[in-house]
């Protein structure tokens, strides 16, 4: 068994679209997963696609906070057992559980709204039971060539073929993925917590709030529409933070990807991708925004990976063609 491995090496470096299609597809005919953790690392995983560095590395620490927002969502906040066994608990539920009854967090809390300490604490637990159990098992899973991992210097390096696979069929496995997560919620806990199962797992990493990106963009920012130019008004509610890859495809909210817009651009534009020279005007914007607003994010931010995104979004269906 390969789940309590300490570390793992890719067995087949290179592979082709046909032996990756062939590995997916046969991890999702496992109908026998004991519990969600494989969906949630391979949720966790898409939704770091470009947080990785230039040898395709992420730390724990970096799945982790992807794994923990996902777990809290589903665990406390949408109250889903995550265990095929009924009346029993999870490693994680009883981490997370154990949490909240300690510092009296209410079931309304969503994750995104926790203090940044306790973020950072959940982080620490999941990872403690993520990482010993489930990285090594998804990796055997996917037949020891998705990623190679080590448990003690806390990384996992993407397979560069499947790295590039992700990219260009991200929204279909990001459908597989959630809906095999759904169906497995949907199998083990009762009726009435089940209502609209699908939609709670596809929107479990939407924040309630862009307010704190807000914040910096209005700071730094000049205060004119990103799209159409229109000077913006002070009023919170008028003004919007708008996903230059929307948001259905990166799945994450980063500094690099965020501009302001007005109302209107904002509800136009929904979920399309801006025509090329927006993507141009954004390389301008985040080159100026990363020397004055000091930001985590752009740590793992170059106009290469942008552009790709751009690119890989467009393959997956979004028409680069909108513009107000
Ligand atoms: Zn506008």
């Amino acid at each position: 068994m390969s789940f309590n491995l300490k570390v793992g090496e890719i067995k087949k470096a290179y592979l082709t679209e046909q032996e990756i299609w062939k590995i997916i597809n046969q991890f999702f005919a496992n109908g026998h997963f004991t519990t969600t953790y494989k969906y949630g690392l391979m949720k966790a995983l898409i939704e770091n696609l470009y947080n990785v560095d230039n040898r395709l590395v992420l730390t724990f620490d970096q799945v982790y906070f992807s794994f923990a927002k996902i777990y809290w969502n589903l665990v406390i906040h949408h109250d889903l057992n995550q265990l095929n066994t009924p009346n029993r608990q999870s490693g994680i539920q009883k981490e997370l559980k154990e949490f909240q009854l300690m510092h009296g967090v209410p079931n309304k809390v969503v994750f995104d709204r926790l203090p940044s300490n306790f973020q950072l604490q959940l982080v620490e637990r999941t990872k403690k039971v993520g990482a010993r159990y489930v990285v090594g098992a998804l990796y055997g899973d996917m037949e020891a060539s998705i990623y190679e991992f080590d448990k003690r210097t806390e990384y996992i390096k993407f397979n560069s073929s499947i790295y590039i696979f992700l990219q260009k069929y991200r929204q279909i496995v990001t459908h597989l993925t959630n809906y095999h997560l759904a169906k497995f919620l949907e199998k083990h806990n009762d009726k009435n917590k089940l209502e609209d199962v699908l939609l709670k797992v596809e929107n479990i990493s939407k924040r309630e709030s862009l307010h704190a990106f807000y914040n910096i963009l209005w700071k730094y920012e000049t205060k004119e529409c990103f799209y159409c130019g229109k000077v913006l008004s002070d009023k919170r509610i008028a003004t919007h933070v708008d996903h230059f890859i929307p948001w259905s495809y990166i799945q994450s909210d980063n500094m690099w990807n965020l501009v302001l817009s007005c109302q209107s651009c904002n509800t136009k534009k929904s979920n399309k991708l801006a025509k090329s020279l927006y993507l141009e005007k954004m390389f301008v914007r985040n080159e100026n925004l990363k020397l004055t607003a000091v930001h985590n994010d752009f740590n793992y931010y170059s106009e290469r990976k942008l552009e790709a995104l751009y690119e890989y979004a467009g393959m997956n269906g979004y028409v680069e063609n909108w513009s107000p």
